[in-house]
């Protein structure tokens, strides 16, 4: 039991206090509550303490560890007889980079297994986008994940409740006690989760802007610097990218067409900027993995298979084994298109993401809440970016509906995120803003 080792109340005081607490504490408290024996009051005031007080390296580890005690945990490398590769992006507008990843890694011959989450609010979750696949099952066993990763080196799964359970009851409770948005809690979940689920190597994206939970580059370098930190001390290499969420990544934004964007990209026909973050993540893979190719080497690996047919053919596969239909025609379509027309000629300066994706979440996308059902057809499709000319009355975007009403609500929220002015923008950066390893 709980109260003959630690007392609850003033783990909360010390914390409020600044102080910083022992390891074994840490521990305590975060096993007893995934237990169930110190109540959600009292774990929320922690993690308020935490929000405003923080918490050291040493503590944020200590936490890590404990949750990744909360379960089971996965020896890929044991089960495979060889280092597996994973990925984790913090989650943006547009983002599908998984589903270009994983066909891309595997091709070039390297095991790439992922438990992948949902989306809630205005960013959608891989397998939200992988569900809109028809008859594909994201519900696999651990040991189907590992048959299926020892056929054809590559699965896509939801994470199971028996890895890291802690952190599922702890986000719950942050979610609605306005401790999401705190580097080391966010730096914890992640991390317990992708260590919890045994890859030898793990390529993190995190996205910076009006999109993503990091607003700026000095705090998406701060969760980057923590994360690669507990990725370290857990023996495990660790490359952080920081990319650019001040715009929709790639140009398609909702279920289907996101599916659908990332297989033209797989066959070398993507949006440039989603390309390249795809191209730089599967090379950064493929150099972590056991191939013993350098960075440039992993390049021009992942780029060959998008010429060559084998990453979309690696697709294939990988949706079939997971009981789903490749064929894109076989993609839910939404009966309503409807344009966005620039009022003017001039340079696209912004394209906010945040806008984008709530009109992807209010055509029925996304959720509200966690039981709420989704559109996987919906969605906008950007096809003018920051940077791009564009004359008066060119399409900046469309909007795929479910019927005209919520196509000319969504509408406006689009148009209302693109500015069009006669200056160029005055950040023409990129997709990645900064490398952490
Ligand atoms: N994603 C997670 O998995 N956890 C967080 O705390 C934030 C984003």
């Amino acid at each position: 039991m709980i109260g003959a080792v630690i007392r609850v109340p003033d783990l909360i005081e010390r914390k409020r206090n600044g102080e910083a607490l022992a390891d074994e504490e840490i521990a305590e408290l975060v096993l007893g509550f995934t237990r169930g024996e110190i109540p959600d009051y009292q774990m929320s005031a922690w993690c308020m303490a935490v929000y405003f007080r923080g918490l050291s390296g040493r503590e944020t580890h200590a936490l890590t560890d404990a949750m990744i005690r909360s379960g089971e945990t996965l020896d890929l490398a044991s089960a495979l007889g060889r280092r597996v590769v994973d990925k984790h992006s913090t989650g943006g507008v547009g983002d599908k980079t998984s589903v270009a990843v994983g066909p891309i890694v595997a091709a070039c011959g390297v095991p790439f297994g992922k438990m992948s989450g949902r989306g809630l609010g205005h960013t959608g979750g891989t397998l939200d986008k992988l569900e809109s696949i028809p008859g594909f099952r994201v519900e696999l066993t651990i040991d189907e994940f590992i048959r299926q990763l020892k056929e054809i080196q590559l699965a896509i799964i939801g994470q199971t409740g028996d890895l890291v359970p802690a952190d599922k009851k702890l986000y719950a409770l942050r979610d609605v006690t306005a401790t999401v948005d705190i580097v080391p809690l966010i730096a914890s979940s992640i991390m317990s989760k992708k260590l919890a689920g045994g890859a030898d190597a793990i390529v993190l994206d995190v996205k910076v802007g009006d999109g993503a939970f990091m607003k700026t580059i000095e705090d998406a370098r701060i969760l980057a610097e923590q994360m690669v930190d507990l990725g370290r001390r857990a023996g495990r290499e660790v490359v952080c990218v920081l990319t650019d969420m001040d715009q929709p990544l790639g140009a398609a934004v909702g279920h289907a067409l996101e599916i659908r964007e990332a297989v033209e990209t797989l066959g070398a026909e993507g949006p440039p900027d989603f390309t390249e973050l795809v191209l730089d993540a599967s090379a950064r893979l493929l150099e972590l993995s056991d191939l013993g190719v350098d960075l440039e080497e992993g390049r021009r690996r992942a780029e060959q298979v998008t010429t060559d047919g084998s990453a979309r053919e690696m697709y294939e596969r990988w949706v079939r084994a997971q009981g789903g239909d490749p064929d894109l025609d076989a993609l839910p379509r939404a009966p309503v298109v409807r344009e966005v027309l620039s009022p003017r000629a001039g340079f696209v300066t912004r394209l906010a993401a945040l806008p984008i994706g709530i009109a992807a979440l209010e055509l029925g996308g996304g959720r509200r809440t966690k039981d709420d059902d989704i559109d996987h057809a919906v969605g906008v499709v950007c096809s003018a970016k920051r940077g791009q000319t564009v004359e008066e009355g060119q399409v900046l975007a469309d909007v795929h509906a479910r019927d005209d009403e919520s196509a000319a609500r969504a509408a406006e929220l689009v148009l209302g995120a693109y500015a069009v002015t006669d200056e160029p923008p005055r950040t023409p950066h990129g997709i990645h803003l900064d490398v952490i390893a």
